[in-house]
């Protein structure tokens, strides 16, 4: 078992084999948990296509969503990060279509957010802000913040967040315009206008009170607004998770 990273095990699951942190207790908030699967005797009919099963057409479940499909109907195989499955796994159509869009968030945005960001940080209301790099950390549960202080955000404890927007057009360049979190046009990579900033509200551990951090580019703009994008499409797939 030597290829297996600290803190993590291999487990085998009727699915496939997985890494999983050793202690629950660490998972990803990206993690999402398997399905249940539908129970043989309830699916005598394949859920997309109605085909009958017997000896020959077999049924096969979806790993991610555990609905019961021909072979026709689930024969893909994608990769299902956020199941921590090692190899690709058997989706059908519409999970496929789900978990490869996602993969372009772990190919792409995540080892943005990994490597981190420069930005001017405020905390709550104070006058004093520092310039600090801000990274996701290697088991994705907190944003890590590092300057002259160094403090940490968990991401579970995040209520909301917001992305400040530059306007593009001339002279409107010192507009910030408050974009709410789910209206993403806003902030595609190729759009009109660039994220500059973002504005969290959390609870520090041990505390009820909402703590609001301000962050806003630094120097490095554009490396700045690609964090900024890449920790918003994070943000939506944890939203989306929490809906569930
Ligand atoms: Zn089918
Ligand atoms: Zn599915």
């Amino acid at each position: 078992m030597s290829s297996v990273p600290d803190g993590k095990k291999l487990v085998r699951s009727p699915s496939g084999l997985r890494m999983l942190p050793e202690n629950g207790a660490f998972n990803s908030p990206f993690s999402l948990d398997e399905p249940q699967w539908v129970p043989d005797k309830e699916c005598p009919r394949c859920m997309q296509c109605d085909t009958k099963f017997d000896f020959i057409r077999r049924k096969h479940h979806c790993r991610r969503c555990g609905r019961c499909f021909c072979d026709k109907c689930c024969s893909k195989k994608v990769a299902l990060p956020r199941m921590c499955f090692v190899d690709p796994v058997r989706q059908c159509a519409e999970c496929s279509l789900v978990s490869q869009k996602e993969m372009e968030f772990y190919d792409k945005q995540l080892k943005v957010l990994l490597a981190g960001g420069t930005f001017v940080v405020t905390l709550g209301s104070s006058e004093k802000s520092e310039t600090m790099t801000c990274r996701l950390s290697n088991n994705h549960r907190y944003l890590f913040l590092d300057g002259e202080s160094h403090f940490e955000v968990e991401l579970s404890r995040i209520s909301s967040m917001q992305i400040l927007t530059d306007g593009t057009s001339p002279g409107e360049n010192d507009i910030h315009t408050y974009t709410s979190l789910l209206d993403s046009h806003y902030i595609s990579e190729g759009g009109t206008s660039r994220a500059s900033g973002m504005l969290l509200h959390y609870k520090p551990m041990g505390s009820q009170d909402a703590q609001q951090l301000r962050m806003e580019a630094a120097d490095d703009k554009k490396v700045a607004s690609l964090w900024l994008a890449a920790m918003h499409k994070a943000a939506k797939l944890l939203y989306e998770a929490r809906d569930q």
